[in-house]
């Protein structure tokens, strides 16, 4: 269980799964200032990222967050799940924060089937009407998970424990999923950093937001309000596990620290 992480949220279990590292490379990342970037790209550890999927598990219902890549690229969701004693057919409720393959992939077998076979699939409206029309998995995802996938609009209280909340920019109807549990919340917020330098340059971007605009203003509202709120995140891309807190160092600028302790 090298790259599972359990912490407790409450009297639920809030577990992160971590793949490999992964890394952004110079080519993929924007800043109007070309000169900065290279400055920050001097800093040791700045395209540091990773691959974190994760599962809210209340005891009464299990709720996955994002699946990672498709099982013939790492597959390794199953695994994971399986090695803490979760069958597929356990997980009661999907909640995707966008439709990005690195995101929905887990959700088909190697067979082409879907993974997860008594699942309630949610994905934001915004992104199944995008994607769906434009990426071949996407509409697959939707084909396969027909009558149980749920295309909702924002701010929708998924679970009990999980309210959906509008992050828009990186994807058309990329969402965020805010965990309650015992009056203990977490924000699980997909796709807001890709890299280590975002947090303290969280105006350096990456070529793949659909709204480059918007995704910078979204990151910086979103930044400003878990670091005033003390809102500890769960992250896909940040190094693993993924799962920290962020305190303000400047004007926009953050620091992160893995972990959820007070
Ligand atoms: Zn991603």
């Amino acid at each position: 269980m090298l790259n599972t992480t359990i912490y407790e949220l409450g009297s639920a279990r809030f577990i992160a799964f971590s793949n490999n590292e992964m890394s952004v490379g110079l080519t993929t990342v924007r800043l109007p200032d070309k000169e900065r970037l290279l400055e920050y790209a001097n800093v040791e550890g700045w395209a540091e990222g990773g691959m974190n999927y994760f599962l809210l598990d209340t005891g009464r219902q299990k709720v996955l967050f994002d699946t990672g890549t498709n099982v013939s690229y790492d597959g390794l969701l199953l695994k994971r799940l399986a090695e803490i004693d979760i069958n597929p057919e356990d997980i009661d409720v999907i909640a995707i924060t966008h439709m990005h393959s690195d995101h929905t992939g887990g959700l088909i077998t190697y067979d082409g089937e879907a993974a997860f076979p008594k699942a309630k699939l949610y994905i934001s409206k915004e992104d199944v009407d995008y994607w769906v029309e434009r990426d071949e998995l996407a509409g697959y995802v939707v084909d396969k998970y027909a009558g149980r996938l749920f295309a909702f609009e924002q701010n929708r209280q998924i679970t009990s424990e999980v309210l959906s909340i509008p992050a828009f920019g990186h994807t058309p109807g990329h969402t965020m999923y805010k965990i309650t549990v015992d009056g203990q919340s977490l924000l699980v917020w997909g796709d807001i950093v890709h890299a280590y330098v975002q947090f303290e340059h969280p105006e350096v971007y990456l070529v793949y937001d659909t709204d480059t605009k918007l995704a910078l203003k979204t990151r910086f509202e979103v930044m400003k309000r878990v670091a005033d709120e003390n809102l500890p995140i769960a992250g896909v891309h940040i190094t693993k596990p993924g799962v920290g807190k962020l305190s303000s160092i400047g004007s926009n600028s953050y620091k992160f620290t893995s972990g959820l302790t007070k």
